[in-house]
């Protein structure tokens, strides 16, 4: 089934519920900016930035993709603030 735009991958066009039940928080102090978690988040919605990787919640839909390819384990799956 192709995609309601014919794009795929480009989940950041949809803004994330009140439906996320778990967010992922960066230990950005740990973090070695090797950039797979944003090679491999398939809403494309963390960035590594200067600081180390940093989700947009606005559009993280909570998959923790990003925190099972992350090689030093410094991102956690952590309750959904609700
Ligand atoms: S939890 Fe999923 S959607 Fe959110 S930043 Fe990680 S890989 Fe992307
Ligand atoms: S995968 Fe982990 S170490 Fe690599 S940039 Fe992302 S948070 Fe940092």
């Amino acid at each position: 089934m192709k995609p309601a735009n014919g794009k795929p991958g480009t989940s950041m066009e949809n803004k994330t519920g009140n439906w996320r039940s778990e967010r992922p928080e960066v230990d950005q102090s740990k973090c070695i900016k090797c950039g797979q978690c944003q090679l491999n988040c398939p809403d494309g919605c963390i960035f590594v930035t200067e600081k180390g990787a940093e989700p947009n919640y606005d559009y993280c839909k909570g998959c923790g993709i990003c925190a099972n390819v992350c090689p030093v384990k410094c991102i956690k799956m952590v309750p959904e603030e609700k």
